[in-house]
């Protein structure tokens, strides 16, 4: 791998509209408020430069990962290697035939509320999940009986390479919280959504409903990363903590909310690595107790020392 000063030197000549930070601190940008360093933080302005990211970093074998609006992503203490791409940039927004166009850095609420205003309905579930399309696509983020694999129906993203796919509905392998984007490590770079026209007085009720139910069940007004664990077959993984009694149980500054068991909120300057032992220790204990697995929801990525990579002369 080339040395940190000569790739600096590289972006820098090759991308025309974009930021690049060094050593960024990654805590800035996560909903948990955890995570150490990027060596390379890059907030592209337009597609051409991810492409140019990509290629760039392909031909040179510098690990990229992307990160949307990071509130499902627990980001270990020691940062992350090589390229962090951030893509919030990439949020134009538009309409056609009852087709939303969204570029995948723009807030999955912003499209929500969009398609309100347009009167179209099928996005209402959206209105309270705080990721960027391109995080929700990933994740097919869901909630309240609604999940983006309805009304999905086509996606950009970039290979390894750089180069443009495009992709449709049914070669996403859109499940659960799963998608094929995760195992292809793709960028999601535009989305399209396709809608039905409704009356506004439903889609707002609806939005009205979930926003209350939301706000009067999870602890928003603490920094964590939503839901830690899928949900087990048959069962709730909230339900099964909190039977365990493990409401309030506290891991350095991090622990399991006493408002929703399934949330785990930094309260005091809490750490990515309290967060992995809050979680090995809930895990571990609902196994004892119910012979349940809870599996995560939230991606944990990076390492968990920091070791800088010096620059070079
Ligand atoms: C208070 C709270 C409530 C929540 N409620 C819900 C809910 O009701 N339903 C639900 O499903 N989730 C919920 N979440 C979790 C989260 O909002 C979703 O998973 C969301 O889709 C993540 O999007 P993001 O942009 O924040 O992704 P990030 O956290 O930035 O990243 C998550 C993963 O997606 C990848 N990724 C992000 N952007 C891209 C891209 N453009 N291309 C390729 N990969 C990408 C990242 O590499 C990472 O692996 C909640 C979180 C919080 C904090």
């Amino acid at each position: 791998m080339v040395n940190h000063t000569q790739i600096e030197e590289d972006l820098r000549s090759l991308l025309d509209h974009s930021e690049i930070k060094t050593y960024e601190p990654l805590k800035n940008y996560t909903y948990t408020r955890t995570g150490g360093p990027a060596d390379f933080y890059i907030t592209v302005h337009d597609i051409e430069d991810a492409s140019r990211v990509l290629q760039y970093s392909h031909e040179n074998h510098i690990p990229v990962t992307y990160l949307g609006n990071g509130s499902n992503i627990i980001i270990r203490d020691g940062g992350v290697r090589g390229i962090v791409l951030n893509l919030l940039e990439l949020n134009y927004l538009y309409e056609s035939n009852s087709v939303i166009t969204v570029g995948s850095g723009r807030a999955i609420i912003d499209v929500s509320n969009y398609a309100r205003d347009l009167s179209l309905t099928g996005m209402e579930f959206a209105c309270g999940i705080p990721g960027s399309v391109g995080g929700a696509v990933y994740m097919n983020a869901g909630a309240y009986g609604g999940e983006i694999k309805d009304c999905l129906t086509e996606v950009t993203v970039l290979d390894e390479t750089g180069k443009r796919i495009t992709l449709k509905n049914e070669e996403l392998g859109l499940e659960y919280r799963k998608s094929m984007v995760q195992e292809n490590d793709y960028a999601v770079v535009e989305a399209k959504f396709s809608l039905k026209p409704g009356k506004l007085e439903d889609i707002q009720k609806m939005m009205d409903d979930l926003t209350e139910r939301r706000s009067s069940k999870q602890p928003l007004e603490y920094p964590s990363c939503g839901s830690v664990f899928q949900r087990p077959p048959g069962n709730f993984a909230g339900k099964l903590i909190q039977e365990a009694g493990l409401q309030g149980h506290r891991i350095g500054g991090v622990e399991v909310s006493k408002k929703h068991a399934g949330f785990m909120v930094n309260v005091d300057g809490g750490t990515a690595g309290d967060y992995e032992a809050l979680i090995e220790y809930v895990q571990k204990k609902v196994y004892s107790l119910f012979g349940v697995t809870l599996n995560r929801e939230v991606r944990i990525i990076g390492e968990p020392v920091y070791r800088r990579a010096e620059r070079q002369k």
